[in-house]
């Protein structure tokens, strides 16, 4: 490719509105352009780089036994109504109407379409186990997208659904796919850690996500060092233990007047150490109220709760509401004898007593309250979040947390879709079974500029060989035609594409510090030089991104980065 003939837009300034290093660096190589927010235009060197993640997705799912096939990103409604996510996926459906104005869906993800497909085509436990994986555009409403490409409102994914003929088959399915995208992500240049995720509704094991550890990330990784516990915080425990006084003192009212916080109840003249508190939360689920407790020095998880209430759909409830409900204001709240609502407890509570909590009355408190005793608890769920510093649930070495970016997700469904559209097997004996599934996505998009928020310096992108888009540049420091340099930088790039390297020639007319710029802010693994005082020497000058400048003799061009590129792999 000649630089000339091509658009790379580079920037000097960085745009107001990019905030992260990654979307900054895609938008000043010249890789991506804005059309409105959540919406990027794929410029030729971007475009080049992000096929790169598509076909080493495409090799690696083909490799663990997939079959790729292409599914419309236009739905319609009524299988997103037959799998009832038409309600619970409202938030992020981007709807459209057609000339008879009938609704139809843009895809945000396609286990509606592919279960319809399989519950058609597939009917004997001969044709399992099946693995379906496409590469599409998918649409979600998101109501922040931001960060460039990381949370687009269209992007692309991979997705992967498998069918199997049992639970074990199921796990060995899910096992190919986890193993298929360390492999991907390895190839990719990322380092990741697969971390247990959040399951909702459905629990189990079986989920991973594979996250690449960087400060901006959304998502908070919990892990050991020792490398045998990671998990996202939404879903992380601990080996921490609580131990409670075992008394059994009949509980006992006393006045705090203008105490409303843990912090104040922990400050003499009450002395009463947080985690001797119970601290109770009061929300709105499905619009019931509903109290929930948690030791005074944690916190309770919006993750755990959306699994534990078997909705997302609450919130806090206002001081109003909880006036009217409990008597009290926020501060003095408490579960003790409370039975018109549900009480959920977290775990860390089991047995607590000698606790202090809310009076549910202005400006008082109870002491040696026993929970067993004292509250009517209706359910006990892991419900608060877990903290740096905590024992391993493994080995009790201290946990630490680290943000990190989720670029892939595998998910083991089980049955819920193949229920929704009937998608069964006759297995051996004659008898029709629910085919058991899997999901396994990966955010292409997302992937490649995760590449770029872990591999950049000062100068620009530091792209790993195997995503960049082009391997090679030759700069030619002068570019008049038919000069001994531009001779030998034509010579090169002949010699190197018929070699087979992916080689851009940037023949502008720039001033070699420009030029020199360019290359290293769009982050090109190898700049070959070509000047007319080392020509003079009969050299050639070769730099690695980030590295020393060395001469070369230019017949040595070729084999010397096919080596580096072995080297690479
Ligand atoms: P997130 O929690 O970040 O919203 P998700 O759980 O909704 O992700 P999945 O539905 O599991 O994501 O989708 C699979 C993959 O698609 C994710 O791991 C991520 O890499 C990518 N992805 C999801 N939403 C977006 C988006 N809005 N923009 C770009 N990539 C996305
Ligand atoms: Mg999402």
């Amino acid at each position: 490719m000649r630089w000339t003939q091509t658009l790379i837009p580079t920037l000097k300034e960085t745009p107001a509105d990019a905030e992260i290093v990654s979307h900054k660096l895609l938008l000043r190589a010249g890789l991506i352009r804005k059309l409105t927010g959540g919406l990027y235009t794929f410029l030729p060197l971007g475009l080049r780089a992000l096929r790169k993640v598509e076909q080493i997705v495409r090799e690696e799912m083909d490799r663990a036994g997939a079959s790729e096939v292409l599914m419309p990103a236009l739905q319609p409604t009524d299988i997103w109504q037959q799998s009832e996510r038409y309600e619970i996926m409202r938030d992020v459906l981007f709807k459209v109407r057609d000339r008879a104005k009938k609704e139809w869906v843009l895809g945000p993800t396609h286990e509606e379409v592919i279960t319809t497909l399989v519950a058609n085509e597939i009917s004997s436990y001969r044709q399992l186990p099946r693995n379906f994986y496409q590469i599409q555009v998918k649409f979600r409403d998101e109501i922040r997208p931001r960060f460039g490409l990381m949370r687009a409102k269209e992007f692309i994914m991979k997705d992967a659904y498998s069918f199997d003929v049992s639970d074990e088959a199921a796990q060995a399915s899910y096992q190919k796919m986890y193993d298929a995208y360390s492999r991907i992500f390895k190839r990719c240049g990322l380092k990741t850690i697969p971390v247990e995720a959040d399951t909702g509704a459905i629990g189990g094991k079986f989920s991973h996500e594979f996250m690449v550890p960087a400060e901006t990330g959304e998502n908070e990784v919990v892990y050991c060092e020792k490398g045998d516990y990671a998990a996202n915080v939404e879903k992380a425990t601990s080996g921490r233990k609580s131990t409670f006084a075992a008394s059994n003192s009949a509980t006992e009212k006393f006045p705090t007047p203008g105490i409303v916080t843990i912090e104040g109840l922990s400050k003499p003249p009450y002395s009463v150490a947080a985690q001797a508190q119970i601290k109770t939360l009061v929300y709105v689920v499905a619009s019931k109220i509903v109290l929930v407790l948690v030791r005074g020095d944690d916190q309770a998880n919006e993750a755990k709760l959306t699994g534990a209430f078997g909705t997302g759909e609450f919130r806090a409830a206002t001081p109003e509401e909880i006036f009217g409900a409990l008597g009290a204001h926020p501060g003095s709240l408490g579960a003790v004898n409370v039975t018109k609502f549900p009480v959920y407890a977290d775990e860390a509570l089991r047995g607590a007593s000698e606790m202090t909590t809310g009076a549910n009355e202005d400006g008082f408190h109870l002491r040696n309250v026993s929970i067993d005793r004292d509250i009517k608890v209706t359910l006990w769920a892991d419900l608060r979040t877990v903290c740096a510093g905590e024992p391993c649930p493994v080995c009790g070495q201290a946990l630490k947390i680290q943000r990190a970016i989720e670029v892939g997700h595998v998910f083991k469904l089980g049955t819920k879709y193949s229920k929704a559209f009937n998608a069964v097997f006759l297995d051996e004996g004659g008898q029709q079974q629910l085919a058991i599934m899997g999901c396994y996505g990966i955010g292409i998009t997302r992937t490649l500029q995760a590449v770029i928020e872990q591999s950049n310096d000062k100068d620009g992108i530091i792209w790993p060989a195997s995503v960049a888009p082009y391997t090679v540049c030759i700069t030619p420091l002068a570019v008049a035609p038919e000069t001994e340099v531009m001779k030998m930088a034509e010579r090169l790039y002949a010699e190197l594409s018929a070699a087979g390297v992916e080689v851009i020639i940037d023949d502008r007319d720039e001033r070699p510090g420009v030029k020199f710029k360019d290359a290293d802010l769009v982050g090109f693994p190898i700049r070959i030089g070509v000047g007319e005082k080392s020509l003079a020497k009969g050299e050639v000058e070769l730099k690695l991104r980030g590295g020393a400048l060395t001469s070369i003799q230019p017949d040595q061009v070729v084999g010397r980065i096919k080596e580096l590129l072995a080297t690479s792999k």
